[in-house]
C-alpha cells in the first residue's frame, strides 16, 4: 500500500512563509515521496514551484527565499490517479480570476469520469484528479463565481475522498470531504490571545515542527478560509452521517506516530493493537519483535501484555522511501532486503513473533519470513496488528485489486502456508475498533467491503480498480 499525498497550508504575515512550509511538508514526507510543490501568494501573482523527488532534493534555500509573501500552500504526492510523472506534481495552478489560484488535493475522487463528461472534459491518462477539480473550478470563476463559490459548485459534485488547500490572492481555503476520510488539522502560531499565523496540514507533526499548536481538525464538508486578518469557518458540504469515517489504516499504518488523529496518538493505539493481539492467543517464543516502522509499537504492546521479550530483529535502511518502486514479484522480494535486513545474534535459534502491520499481496511477508529463517529462526509466528485486507481502497490509498490481495483469495491457514511461516494471526476487527477507541468513525472498507460512499465500479467477486 501507498499513502496518497500530505498538504500544508500556511498564513503567517511578516514570516519566511516558504522556509515554514519547506519545514512541515518535511515533516509530512511519508505521505508521499514522488514529488513535491509549493505556492506562494505575492505582488499580485501566484508562483508556483514543484518538481520529482523528495522535499529536500526539490527546494534549496535560494528557491525558498525567493518565495516570499505571507500565503503559502504546500504538497508531497503519491500518485493514485493521474500519472507520476512531472506533470501530475502538485499544486496545480489554474490563470483564472484576478491572480490565478493553486491546488493541492490529498484524496482520490471516485467520479472523476462523470464530473468530466458534464464538463465535456476528454480524461486521459495525464489528467489528475486534482487537475480535473482545478480546470472545473477555473470555468465557475471564469463565469464570474468568486473561487469560494467555485469550490461550493464543483465540490458538492464531487464524489470520494478529498483534504485539499487552495491558494488565491489573500487567501488560503481549506476543504475536508463529507466522510473526513483523510486527517486535516489547524494550527495556530503565537499565543492564543495574539496569534501570529494560522497553518493548516495533513497531520500534526507538520504543526510541531514549525512551533504551531494545534487547535483542532477540520470537520467533515468544512471550509476553512484563512487571511491575513484570521480564520472563518463554513460548513460548505453536508457532512455525510453523523460520524466521520476517517480512514482507520491512517492508524494502523499511514500516519506517523507522533500525529494525533481525532484526539489519540497514534503510537498509543498502535501499542494498545499488539496488547489485544496478544490476548487473542498465545504461543511459546523468546522474543517478540516489530516490523519497522509501523510494527514496532504494535511488538512493545504484544510484549507487555504477553509477558514475552520485547527485542529488535530487523534493522531499517532509513535511505530507501516507502514508494520504493519494484516492478515485479521478483523485484518486490529483492526490495525487502534492501530495506530490511536481520540482526543475527538476536534471531538465531530463536522462537519468534513477528509482528506486522498489514499483508497485502503476501509477497514482501513471504520474503521477509524466509529472510528470517535463513538467518537462523527456529520459528516464526507472524501476528499481523490489521485483519485480512480484502476489498480495494478508492479513497486515496493506492492498493491492488482484488485478483491480487492475498486475503481476497485465501483461507488464513493457505496465506499461512504461502508466506512460510509457523503460525500466523490477525487483529480482529473488534480488538482494532477497541484499540482505537473510536466507535463506528472510521472507514473500514478494505477490510469489511462495507464502502461508506460510492465505488467508481460495481464490486462483484472480483472487485476491481477503475
Ligand atoms: S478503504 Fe481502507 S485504506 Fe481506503 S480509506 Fe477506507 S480504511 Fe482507508
Amino acid at each position: 500500500m501507498k499513502e496518497a499525498c500530505g498538504v500544508v497550508g500556511i498564513v503567517a504575515p511578516g514570516r519566511g512563509v516558504a522556509h515554514l512550509c519547506y519545514d512541515s511538508l518535511y515533516a509530512l514526507q511519508h505521505r508521499g515521496q514522488e514529488s513535491a510543490g509549493m505556492a506562494t501568494f505575492n505582488n499580485q501573482q501566484i508562483t508556483v514551484v514543484k518538481d520529482n523527488g523528495l522535499v529536500s532534493h526539490v527546494f534549496a534555500d535560494t528557491t525558498l527565499r525567493a518565495l516570499a509573501g505571507s500565503l503559502v500552500i504546500g504538497h508531497t504526492r503519491y500518485s493514485t490517479s493521474g500519472s507520476a510523472n512531472w506533470t501530475a506534481a502538485q499544486p496545480v495552478f489554474r490563470s483564472a480570476g484576478a491572480s490565478g489560484f493553486a491546488i493541492a488535493h490529498n484524496g482520490n475522487l471516485t467520479n472523476t469520469s462523470e464530473l468530466a463528461d458534464k464538463a465535456g472534459i476528454q480524461v486521459t491518462s495525464m489528467l489528475s484528479d486534482s487537475d480535473l477539480v482545478a480546470e472545473l473550478l477555473a470555468r465557475e470563476v471564469e463565469n464570474g463565481h468568486t473561487l469560494a463559490q467555485a469550490l461550493s459548485i464543483v465540490l458538492s459534485i464531487a464524489e470520494g475522498a478529498f483534504s485539499m488547500v487552495i491558494l488565491e490572492a489573500n487567501a488560503i481555503h481549506a476543504v475536508r470531504d463529507p466522510y473526513g476520510f483523510r486527517p486535516l488539522c489547524l494550527g495556530r502560531l503565537g499565543a492564543e490571545d495574539a496569534p501570529e499565523g494560522w497553518v493548516v496540514a495533513s497531520e500534526s507533526p507538520a504543526l510541531d515542527v514549525i512551533g504551531a499548536s494545534f487547535v483542532r481538525e477540520i470537520q467533515p464538508g468544512e471550509m476553512l478560509t484563512i487571511t491575513n486578518e484570521g480564520v472563518t469557518s463554513t460548513q460548505l458540504l453536508e457532512p455525510a452521517g453523523e460520524k466521520q469515517k476517517l480512514c482507520i489504516f491512517e492508524f494502523v499504518y499511514f500516519a506517523r506516530p507522533d500525529t494525533y488523529l481525532m484526539g489519540h496518538q497514534v503510537h498509543t493505539t498502535r501499542r494498545r493493537m499488539g496488547e489485544l493481539l496478544a490476548g487473542q492467543s498465545h504461543v511459546e517464543a523468546d522474543i517478540v519483535m516489530g516490523v519497522p516502522d509501523s510494527g514496532v509499537p504494535a511488538a512493545e504492546g504484544y510484549a507487555k501484555a504477553s509477558g514475552i521479550p520485547f527485542g529488535y530483529g530487523l534493522v531499517k535502511n532509513r535511505y530507501i522511501g516507502r514508494t520504493f518502486i519494484a516492478p515485479d514479484q521478483n523485484k518486490r522480494a529483492a526490495s525487502v532486503r534492501r530495506k530490511l535486513n536481520p540482526l543475527r545474534e538476536n534471531i538465531e535459534g530463536q522462537r519468534l513473533i513477528v509482528v506486522d502491520d498489514s499483508i497485502v499481496r503476501g509477497t514482501t511477508t513471504q520474503a521477509l519470513v524466509k529472510m528470517l529463517r535463513d538467518a537462523g529462526a527456529k520459528e516464526v509466528h507472524l501476528r499481523i496488528s490489521s485483519p485480512p485486507f480484502m476489498w480495494p481502497c478508492y479513497f486515496g490509498i493506492d492498493t491492488p485489486t482484488r485478483d491480487d490481495l492475498l486475503a481476497a483469495n485465501n483461507s488464513i491457514p493457505e496465506m499461512n502456508a504461502f508466506i512460510g511461516s509457523d503460525t500466523l494471526e490477525f487483529i480482529t476487527l473488534a480488538n482494532l475498533r477497541s484499540a482505537i477507541q473510536l466507535d463506528g468513525e472510521c472507514c473500514d472498507a478494505c477490510l469489511t467491503g462495507n464502502y461508506p460512499a460510492p465505488t467508481p465500479v460495481a464490486l462483484g467477486a472480483s472487485g476491481g480498480r477503475w
